[in-house]
């Protein structure tokens, strides 16, 4: 039986150019981004695309054009962006925010108003 984890992978053939063919295994399909805090698929971000592939996109073909674009889903921004308002109108105090947000109120303080 073939091994496992060389089904989930496709054989490419090549020939080096001294003739000799030589098979190396290389993943078809990249998995899907997902958010960073509660793990939900991203919108607007590609998948099933090798890295190479990816950067040859055009910009706004990587991720969408707004803040935590291809890092946070639409939820989990709109959390991070509330929680930022209030800490910095003084609702909130850094210390009430869940941790899990923290880092990403911290840096959403520098663009709310
Ligand atoms: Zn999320």
């Amino acid at each position: 039986m073939v091994s496992p984890i060389l089904r989930h992978l496709k054989a490419v053939r090549r020939r080096t150019p001294g003739g000799r063919v030589v098979t190396h295994f290389r993943r078809e399909k990249t998995s899907k981004q997902v958010c960073a805090i509660c793990g939900a698929p991203l919108h607007g971000v590609p998948h099933g695309k090798r890295p190479s592939e990816v950067r040859k996109l055009a910009k706004t073909e990587r991720r969408p054009e707004r803040i935590f674009a291809g890092v946070l889903c639409a939820a989990c921004t709109r959390r991070v962006l509330e929680e930022a308002f209030y800490v910095k109108h003084g609702v909130k105090d850094m210390s009430d925010v869940d941790m899990v947000l923290r880092p990403f109120v911290k840096q959403a303080l520098k663009v709310v108003e």
